[in-house]
């Protein structure tokens, strides 16, 4: 891609444009031998540049892209963290209440339902911080369940 129809010569001396083909500056009226003339090649300079440009611009959509990517992927990392938290607050609920009946079968309405509250917080607490495993486990425990009735 060699094109010598848009070369800038400049002169050395003072850096006037040389507008015409001739020997002497315009400018400073000093004879130019060959090196005295700058050649600059004006569409290459800004063939580069645009290519440069490109290329950033490129490269800055695909940084675009990237950070896309990743708000997608955080906004998953938020979903995962907002299930869990839900499934948090839901299964503490659930332990909550089943630890509380608990509490009032085993030690009788006046004190389950008086004192049976405190542990079943607690309980649901520190249970609802594992609930991914409680609900693994109690699902394996209805599969076995499922099992132990289908094959009796
Ligand atoms: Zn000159």
């Amino acid at each position: 891609m060699e094109s010598t129809a848009t070369l800038k010569r400049l002169c050395r001396h003072c850096g006037a444009l040389l507008k015409n083909a001739s020997m002497e500056c315009w400018f400073c009226h000093k004879k130019l031998e060959y090196a005295d003339i700058i050649r600059v090649e004006e569409k290459d300079v800004d063939c580069v540049e645009r290519e440069e440009t490109t290329e950033h611009d490129r490269l800055s959509d695909n940084h675009n892209s990237d950070s896309k990517t990743k708000d997608v992927q955080s906004e998953k990392h938020i979903d995962l963290g907002d299930l869990y938290f839900k499934g948090r607050f839901i299964s503490g609920i659930i332990i909550f209440v089943v630890s509380w009946i608990y509490a009032v079968i085993h030690y009788g309405l006046f004190i389950g339902i008086g004192l049976g509250w405190i542990p079943s917080l607690v309980i649901a607490f520190i249970g609802s911080f594992i609930w991914p495993l409680l609900a693994v486990l109690l699902l394996l425990f209805l599969i076995a369940l499922g099992i132990i009735v289908f094959f009796k």
